[in-house]
């Protein structure tokens, strides 16, 4: 066992799946934050474990050629992004490496993984920011932990998000509102949120209250909307629970609009303050153009798009379908989704509340099957039910290789075979990867 305190001069041989630094001392691996694959550093043993240890960086001796000064100046306190030390490429090449290593040692598969596709934007990509309002101000909780650091900017959310943060807490200060204190549940403000539009510009603003009333709300609206006309959405939350949960269920509309509207390619969208919506517009474009291109479909296929959201891949792709079923568990998710194809004048999909993999079960003739689950994957009944549809083509789009990697290898085993693997980059700056992949029925 390694002991505490204690110095090492070291090089980093790996990446960790949270990209961290990994070495290895005298057998036991060593993960350190901050480090990276290359680099020579001395570094001090800060918790020993039986089989493993953490370190602290002391002094960087040979810096990695894709270090860089972080632009972030919350970087080493806030558990939002993992990488503002190293350049893009540094950055895409860990991910690169992630999809790689999962799919070899857990899916025992011995195959070329495409070139990850890296974003054009790596700064004010998030559509979509939550902030806590605590005693320590408006910002960030640190990593596993509820201390807040308090912030003035994201450099990863839309610019407005700032501008709205620096306001409502200047507004608290002339205004003597109080922020929510989870330790007494007392305080009015708890959250801001702010949802951005992208492509058509449209910002909403959501402050979560303990309270129903805000005093001299009024006054937070007109300073608000003297922001930017962009600001087309202010919502007042109620959540009233002593929990974590950042929202409540309801909602009042203190101006403007109960909802804003985005658009991916030629779709529409109406995004309200509960809404799933992926954060990162610009890739999901990327990604969706992917598995039209896998799907490769020639207009008589019918089609099911598991863990469908707010029916966003089903819309994409009807076009080149006969007919999509869109599942999907949480019912405002499937109401929207509902919405969706009434506003674009969809008519072949069809929306079904449910377990994927309890109504997948139902199903006997399927041509083609998308699935989009949460990061721990799917659940075996829903492979099983795949396995008896037999569909031709099955494109799952992942948001975690190792889980990714579990599927695959079973699929492997039920007379499927992986043809192509894409990783693309949904997230920068943060360690998540995002995958589409190709898989056919084996013959016979
Ligand atoms: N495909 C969508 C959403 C993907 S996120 C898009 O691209 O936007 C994953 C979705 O799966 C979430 O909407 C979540 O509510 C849903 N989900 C989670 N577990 C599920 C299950 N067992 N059955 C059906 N849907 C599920």
């Amino acid at each position: 066992m390694l002991i505490k305190n204690q110095n090492y001069t070291v090089e980093i041989t790996g990446t960790g799946s949270e990209g961290e630094g990994v070495c290895r001392i005298d057998g036991f691996a060593v993960f350190v934050p901050y480090a990276l694959k290359g680099e020579i550093v001395e570094i001090k043993i800060v918790k020993a474990l039986k089989n493993y240890a953490f370190g602290k960086i002391l002094y960087i001796v040979k810096p990695s050629k894709h270090r860089t000064e972080p632009k972030c100046e919350y970087f080493y306190k806030c558990g939002g992004c993992v990488f503002w030390h190293t350049d893009y490429e540094g950055e895409l090449q860990f991910k690169q490496q992630k999809v790689i290593d999962c799919i070899a040692r857990i899916a025992g598969l011995d195959m070329n993984i495409e070139q990850i596709i890296g974003a054009q934007n790596c700064e004010h990509y998030r559509n979509k920011g939550q902030f806590p309002v605590t005693p320590e101000g408006i910002g960030f909780f640190a990593e596993r932990s509820h201390r807040l650091i308090s912030i003035n900017n994201c450099i990863i959310q839309d610019k407005i998000t700032a501008d709205v943060i620096k306001i409502v807490r200047e507004f608290m200060c002339d205004y003597a509102i109080m922020p929510y204190d989870e330790s007494n549940h007392t305080g009015v403000i708890r959250n801001v949120l702010v949802r951005v539009a992208k492509n058509t510009g449209e910002v909403m603003v959501v402050i979560v209250t303990k309270t129903s009333k805000i005093l001299h709300k009024d006054e937070l609206v007109k300073r608000l909307t003297e922001l930017s006309p962009r600001i087309v959405s202010i919502i007042q939350n109620i959540n009233g629970e002593r929990t974590n949960v950042a929202m409540g269920m309801k909602n009042i509309t203190i101006f403007g609009k109960a909802e804003i509207s985005d658009k991916i390619a030629h779709l529409d969208f109406s995004i309200s303050p509960h809404s799933f919506f992926q954060i990162n517009p610009e890739q999901t474009k990327v990604l969706y153009d992917k598995v039209v291109e896998y799907a490769g479909l020639k207009g008589n296929e019918v089609v099911l798009d598991l863990y469908c959201g707010i029916g966003t891949i089903s819309l994409y792709i009807a076009q080149f379908a006969k007919q999509v079923i869109g599942v999907e568990c949480v019912e405002q998710a499937v109401l929207n989704a509902k919405e969706n194809a009434v506003k674009n004048g969809v008519e072949n999909v069809e929306f079904i509340l449910g377990k994927a993999e309890e109504v997948a079960e139902k199903f006997k003739k399927i041509d083609a099957i998308i699935i989009d689950p949460p990061r721990k994957g799917c659940d075996i009944k829903l492979l099983d039910a795949i396995k008896n549809i037999k569909p031709e083509k099955i494109i799952y789009v992942s948001c975690n290789p190792a889980t990714l990697a579990r599927d695959l290898k079973i699929l492997t085993e039920y007379g499927f075979s992986t043809k192509i693997i894409q990783p693309v980059d949904m997230f920068p700056r943060t360690a998540h990867v995002e995958s589409v992949v190709l898989i056919t029925k084996v013959d016979g």
